[in-house]
């Protein structure tokens, strides 16, 4: 349940009611936002929660208690209605989800030398993108396939993002890697296959960096949701949910676009939602036109795979846009973006 605090809510009032909910065996989370205070309360069902609400309902500052009919409830949109805008800490200036910039990420699909990640690194930076990806622990599908430079590959993006200014956001696979990871990148990546690693989610809601979580290619949304709320319930507040597409009957494209997911996330929770149209299509073919779909639809940002020279990538070449395409879809970008009221980079 969700808690609305009446304006003016002393500190006095939030500890009294703070109390009733602990005594009562649940656990309060506080959210200030724009809407105002207002108090998750979570750890407690059935007929101990009706119990908790009615006692909690005749509470002086209690404008309203939210009884919700999802299971999550600190993700939530009703926890802050207004959303959660998540920031990216960076010496040139913030990169901010879920503001008016659309926020474009691009890089390779994984880090293979200092020269490839440069090439790509530059054409990123000139379409317009803020933000650097490119995996150094890569979760292939094969054990045989190319599994990332790990610790060299972390080193090659620090030096990326210190000669292009982008923020890094790259891959953990392994809750034993969370601190090292960490310690280079601006924003961690939850794979889609990872989503439903409990013991890595609950890492990577303490590691005090944001959060990039990728729906699976077998879940709903409401399992992706719950996904959040383990980072969320281990402290995380800063999490960015990417849709990258799910398995159908289709085989036309690799997974299959739910762009639908993007506006039913933006109603069910308060946190920003992106699109990766390279990993969706697996096609470069399809890529700009998904990722100008993405836009108009509302995503708060888009996750692009470029790579130099395409053709040689280590993975996933075919899905790659070259440095020339990724230009053309920076110019088609902003117009998407101006036409729906927002902008890119
Ligand atoms: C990636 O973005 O590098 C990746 C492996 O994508 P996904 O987890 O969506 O397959
Ligand atoms: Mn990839």
């Amino acid at each position: 349940m969700i808690l609305i605090l009446h304006e003016g809510t002393t500190e006095q009032e939030l500890g009294a009611l703070t109390g009733l909910i602990e005594a009562a065996g649940a656990v309060p989370r506080t959210s200030h936002s724009v809407a105002g205070l207002r108090i998750a309360v979570r750890g407690i069902a059935g007929k101990d929660a009706d119990a908790l609400a009615a006692t909690l309902g005749m509470h002086p500052a209690v404008a309203g208690v939210l009884r919700l009919s999802v299971p999550y409830v600190l993700v939530s949109r009703e926890f802050a209605p207004a959303g959660t805008p998540v920031r990216v800490p960076l010496p040139g200036g913030d990169v901010v989800f879920g503001g008016t910039e659309v926020v474009l990420i691009a890089g390779p699909c994984a880090v293979e030398t200092s020269e490839q990640l440069v090439g790509a690194a530059a054409a990123a930076r000139d379409a317009g993108a803020r933000l650097l990806r490119g995996g150094a622990f890569k979760p292939r599908t094969s054990p045989y396939s190319f599994q990332g430079l790990e610790e060299e590959g972390l080193k090659l993006l620090a030096e990326a993002r210190d000669e292009t200014g982008l923020g890094i956001v790259t891959e953990v696979v392994d809750p034993r890697d969370v601190e090292l990871v960490a310690g280079y990148a601006d924003m961690l990546q939850v794979g889609a296959r990872n989503m439903q690693n409990f013991s890595l989610l609950r890492e990577l809601g303490g590691c005090g960096k944001p959060v990039m979580l990728k729906r699976g290619p077998g879940n709903t949304v409401d399992e992706w949701l719950m996904s959040a709320e383990y980072i969320a319930d281990a402290g995380g507040d800063q999490i960015v949910l990417c849709e990258r597409g799910i398995r159908t009957f289709e085989s036309a494209t690799r997974a299959t676009l739910d762009l639908a997911s993007v506006p039913v996330v933006q109603r069910k929770c308060r946190f920003p939602v992106i699109v990766d149209p390279s990993h969706a299509s697996g096609d470069y073919h399809y890529v700009v036109p998904l990722a100008l779909a993405a836009v108009a639809v509302g995503a708060d940002g888009v996750m692009i795979e470029v790579h130099p020279d395409p053709g040689q990538a280590l993975s996933d070449g075919n899905q790659s846009l070259t440095p020339a395409r990724i230009q053309v879809l920076g110019r088609e970008l902003r117009a998407v973006a101006e036409a729906v009221r927002r902008r890119i980079g």
